[in-house]
């Protein structure tokens, strides 16, 4: 078997073009586009392309975007200002802080101050525990698109099996809860897993999120099994790649997700669809993932 590559690039494509014309709409009805506010502090070059990144989808489906970068010596008390300020002006739908923060600043001050109806990349407690609870929830943006690709792929889940490699708090936990929420039976795998592969060749879907250059190899795939790469690591003579070996994952799996190409490119499109979500359920008009709601 030659698994299909899954096309993340193609795929962002479909959703931007899907969102400039939810942004129309939004836009038509109140005479304003959805609004996004990106806080940088400090900041290495990096977060910049990152930001810029983020400003460029922003800018081609219509959502009006602030960059608000401050210097590498705000005090905790001028970020929250800032935080209370962007949460309480109307213009702002959704909001993001790019991370890391310099060391000074507590990322569970910026979690605590975001109000939860903006949280677009799903940091806060608030967004977290609802998320756990099978409530509304904005979601970390990775988790979200990998959950984005298993729909459009049409990928079956109830029933399913689905390991997990990786258990951190932006990829790993977020995804169980939501496929727990699809009704798959879900395994989560961390660095004390011992063998490994006995948990891996089980399942007929399996998500890498790791960051260790193609740890996962054909031997651990069950024949036919549906493969995401979410890692993203950085390769000696430049470039990228991810955690799973796809050469030879290719000749088992039914389909398998490549890097470049396959998660990266949809995360900031997914961060940019909870925006567009957030605006609408900000003039009462939808409940955010409803996918997920009414998965049961
Ligand atoms: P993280 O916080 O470093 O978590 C890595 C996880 O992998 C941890 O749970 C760790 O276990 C586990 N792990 C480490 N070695 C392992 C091993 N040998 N076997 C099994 N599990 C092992 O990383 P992250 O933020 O979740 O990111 C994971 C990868 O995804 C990275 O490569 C990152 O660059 C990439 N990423 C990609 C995107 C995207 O847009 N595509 C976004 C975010 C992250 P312990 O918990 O036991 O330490």
């Amino acid at each position: 078997m030659t698994a299909t590559l899954i096309d993340g690039r193609a795929m962002g494509m479909t959703i931007r073009a899907e969102l400039r014309k939810d942004v129309q709409a939004f836009t038509q009805l109140r005479n304003v586009p959805p609004g996004l506010a990106i806080v940088r502090v400090g900041g290495d070059a990096a977060s910049g392309v990152y930001s810029k990144a983020i400003l460029r989808i922003a800018d081609d489906i219509g959502v009006k975007a602030r960059l608000e970068e401050l210097p590498a010596l705000t005090s905790p008390d001028e970020l929250r200002s800032l935080l209370l300020h962007l949460n309480s002006d109307t213009q702002v739908n959704g909001i993001i802080v790019q991370m890391p923060l310099p060391a000074h600043l507590a990322q569970k001050m910026v979690a605590d101050t975001l109000a939860t109806e903006k949280d677009i990349d799903g940091i806060s407690p608030r967004s977290a525990g609802n998320l756990f609870l099978g409530l509304p929830s904005f979601l970390p943006s990775t988790a979200a698109a990998v959950m984005e690709i298993l729909e459009r792929t049409q990928t079956p889940l109830a029933g399913k099996r689905v390991v997990i490699l990786g258990r951190s708090n932006v990829v790993g936990k977020p995804l169980a809860m939501m496929l727990l929420q699809k009704n798959a039976t879900v395994t989560v795998c961390h660095s004390r897993t011992p063998h490994l592969a006995t948990f891996t060749r089980e399942a007929d879907v399996l998500i890498a999120a790791v960051g260790r250059a193609a740890m996962v190899t054909a031997d651990m795939v069950r024949a036919g099994a549906v493969v995401i790469d979410v890692g993203i690591n950085a390769l000696p003579e430049g470039g990228i790649t991810g955690d799973v070996d796809v050469p030879s994952v290719r000749e088992v799996a039914s389909a398998v997700t490549p890097t470049p190409g396959g998660v990266g490119p949809l995360t900031n499109v997914l961060l940019l669809k909870q925006c567009v979500e957030a605006a609408w359920q900000h003039i009462g008009g939808r409940v955010q993932n409803e996918t997920v709601l009414h998965a049961q």
